[in-house]
């Protein structure tokens, strides 16, 4: 898209939908993501480009986008290095290996030989010449929220979350009337005090182990049981890479009132050794990473305890734990809950939603939540 172009979309975004002249109209295509919580993939067409946006494998290993008849793309976009977002890579061949655009700390984390162009981690810059406004998701490093300056503006979240002690969260401020919505948690609305109050039983006692996303919740819940006072905290390689990370080269992602805990927390882990202390490795559901033989060997033991805080996908380690009443489930919430998202698209004037990685029975108490707004899992939807 020229210059020229982009001009017309801007003329023609104050007063109402943009759009080239005797062009397709722009749309969002949901391939995967929405009605059931399945990898993220979403296509945007625009002025003749199309842009993906996401392409993640699962969460259950193995579960990839349907992206047959799609054809080659112009471009891939990321939100955030997680599995579910990022996995899918290998379906990149089938797209015709289109640029990848990604914030610099997320392309660090990418496979080599990516065709990668930056994105910024907050503030604008263009994808194919479009304008594209970012700001950080409060959930995971280098990870971003993006609004498209396409129609009357489009808002897709990625994944994000209000509350985190540990990652920066900026709100969105361009308005957007078509909003691609991370409701992961549906209409669960408890606030992350609750996540703590019913783990808390647990820093008062011992052995703990805590299978976690390295770069995601992990370090953020390391943190807060540093803030308790337990000095006693042993990780795995993984997390303690993410960790000094955090300090060093992924520090744009972390809040700014939490950077001496964070040191302190970087200086104070130990290697797990033996089942003691509050313990944390990756994988979260232990089928993978250094959590899956900690589960294998503790399985049948009495000690330590066992707490999963994350989606439990069905034939997992988590599943089987948490079934067989070996290990507990206690959410600790990286998703916004219901009155997070509701906020969120009142301040953006959405007019219409589209709930994403929740399933398609919770679409009428959604509906009801963001009314006036329209709420729809079906696409295509006009941008
Ligand atoms: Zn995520």
């Amino acid at each position: 898209m020229g210059l020229s172009m982009l001009g017309a979309f801007r003329r023609g975004g104050r007063t109402g939908r943009a759009r080239p002249v005797s062009a397709a109209p722009d749309t969002l295509r949901l391939i995967s993501g929405v009605g059931h919580k399945g990898p993220a993939c979403f296509v945007v067409e625009t002025a003749g480009r199309r842009l993906m946006l996401d392409l993640g494998e699962g969460p259950p290993p193995g579960v990839l986008p349907d992206v047959e008849g799609l054809g080659p793309l112009d471009a891939l976009v990321l939100s955030h290095g997680h599995k579910d977002h990022v996995g899918g890579l290998s379906l990149l061949a089938k797209l015709g290996n289109p640029p990848v655009y990604a914030t610099e700390i997320v392309a660090r984390g990418l496979p080599k030989g990516l065709s990668v162009r930056p994105l910024p981690i907050g503030g604008t810059g263009e994808v194919l010449g479009i304008e594209v406004t970012t700001g950080r998701n409060g959930h995971a490093p280098g990870g971003i929220w993006l609004h498209f300056a396409i129609g009357a503006g489009f808002l897709y979240t990625g994944d994000w979350s209000t509350e985190s002690i540990l990652y920066a969260y900026d709100p969105p401020t361009k308005t957007a009337a078509i909003a691609l919505i991370d409701c992961s948690y549906a209409d669960y609305d408890r606030p992350i005090g609750e996540c703590w109050s019913a783990l808390e039983p647990f820093a008062e006692r011992g052995p703990l182990l805590l299978p976690v996303p390295a770069n995601g919740r992990g370090p953020e819940i390391a943190l807060q049981f540093l803030r308790y006072g337990r000095t006693d905290v042993y990780v795995d390689d993984a997390m303690n890479r993410v960790l000094r990370q955090l300090c060093t080269t992924d520090m744009a992602s972390v809040r700014a009132d939490i950077d001496d805990d964070l040191k302190a927390l970087a200086v104070t882990v130990k290697p797990i050794d033996g089942a003691r202390g509050i313990m944390l490795a990756a994988s979260a559901d232990g089928a993978s990473g250094a959590s899956k033989p900690l589960l294998e060997r503790w399985e049948h033991a009495s000690e330590p305890a066992i707490v999963f805080t994350g989606y439990r996908a069905p034939d997992t380690p988590a599943d089987r734990l948490i079934k067989s009443g070996r290990a507990q489930f206690l959410r600790w919430n990286v998703h916004p809950r219901l009155a997070d998202a509701v906020a969120l698209a009142q301040s953006i004037k959405a007019k219409t939603v589209i709930p994403a990685f929740c399933d398609r029975s919770r679409l009428d108490v959604l509906a009801q939540a963001f009314a006036p707004a329209r709420v729809t899992m079906d696409g295509p939807v006009n941008l």
